[in-house]
């Protein structure tokens, strides 16, 4: 961009333009241009401190990740200790099958956490085991 502006400021350094309103609008839209220029230089300097930043969050992002993963094994490996039955979830959901009906039933965390041994709808057992 900028050398494109340098040479078309060149062009019409030596072309010797006539001092006219033609000319005068031109260079008026050299000015423009060559401020244009400017700006994008300093933007996309700034840019590119983004595109830096940017990269140094989604390193940070990946290493949450790693972090994430690590504690939701360590979940699952709890699940696995009580014998919850459940191992596919999605959302906020449990899943589990009925030990009785074998009908799977969805839970949420907050239901799970006022009753510890959840009832199933179907039958009426308990999801858990006694
Ligand atoms: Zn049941």
């Amino acid at each position: 961009m900028k050398t494109k502006v340098a040479y078309l400021r060149g062009l019409m350094d030596g072309l010797k333009l006539a001092d006219d309103d033609n000319t005068r609008v031109l260079k008026a839209i050299a000015d423009c241009l060559e401020a244009m220029a400017d700006e994008i230089e300093t933007e996309s300097a700034r840019t590119d401190a983004i595109e830096a930043e940017l990269d140094e969050i989604n390193e940070d992002i990946d290493d949450l990740d790693e972090v994430l993963g690590f504690l939701l094994e360590e979940e699952e490996d709890e699940d696995d200790e009580e014998n919850w039955t459940g191992e596919d979830w999605e959302d906020d959901f449990d899943f589990f099958t009925c030990p009785s009906c074998g009908k799977v039933v969805p839970l949420d965390e907050e239901t799970i956490q006022e009753q510890p041994n959840p009832l199933c709808p179907e039958c009426g057992e308990p999801l858990f085991g006694e």
